[in-house]
């Protein structure tokens, strides 16, 4: 259960220095980021962002932190761009988030919570689009992958559906730049390398936060 986690009251609260030495907040964020494949593939790549990797487990954020400081000591000039923190991203994004700080939000393999009435308990939900819609930047990009066909339509139909949100499909991104960034969506995550083992299926979905309404 998630009771005993705290949050902080605002954004402006949060001490960014105990997780990126400039103490400047994130610009990424990995939703559910498991055991931290992602940041650990991106933190070289991306040297200039900073990305934070939210996960409720607390064995999991303590390994990913645990992970982040090896990588720090065995690289002194990497890995400082990257940090774990443990929360409920389902709860008080906006606390931890300014309006439209960020300019990515990964979705990587979510929990699929199959059964219809564990559906409300899904990741990305009509309610939660708009803290996602707050938090990310006007053009800022929501990168979704599943290996979950039901879950995808899922993600899929809400995302499409949404006002701010526009599809953006992969090879537009790549040819934008934003091609590393795909690879690492595909395969740098312990769920993706899972899926990849098993020679199952992989489903992308992306999309990008728009102004206004069209
Ligand atoms: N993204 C990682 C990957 O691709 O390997 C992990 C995928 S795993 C299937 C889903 C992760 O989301 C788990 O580590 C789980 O603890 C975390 N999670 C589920 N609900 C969450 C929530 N509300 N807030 C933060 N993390 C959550």
């Amino acid at each position: 259960s998630d009771h005993s986690l705290r949050y902080p009251a605002a954004p402006n609260r949060l001490d960014w220095s105990t997780h990126f030495p400039d103490g400047e907040p994130p610009q990424w964020a990995d939703i559910g980021c498991g055991f931290g494949g992602l940041l650990v593939q991106l933190a070289p790549q991306y040297p200039n962002v900073r990305i934070l990797g939210l996960e409720i487990r607390v064995q999991v954020t303590d390994y990913v932190a645990d992970r982040i400081a090896a990588l720090r000591v065995a690289h002194p000039s990497s890995y400082n761009n990257i940090s774990v923190i443990r929360a409920n991203a389902m709860k008080f994004l906006p606390n931890f988030f300014k309006k439209h700080s960020l300019s990515a939000l990964f979705f990587l393999f979510p929990d699929p919570h199959f059964k219809s009435r564990k559906h409300k308990a899904r990741i990305i939900s009509p309610t939660l689009l708009a803290e996602y819609a707050y938090v990310l930047r006007p053009g800022g990009i929501i990168y979704t992958i599943t290996d979950v066909k039901d879950l995808h339509d899922w993600m899929n139909t809400h995302l499409s559906n949404f006002p701010l949100f526009q599809p953006i499909d992969e090879d537009t991104l790549r040819a934008q730049g934003h091609g590393p960034v795909l690879d690492a969506v595909y395969t740098s995550t312990e769920e993706g390398k899972k899926v990849q083992r098993n020679k199952g299926d992989k489903w992308l979905a992306c999309f990008q936060r728009i102004e206004q309404p069209l």
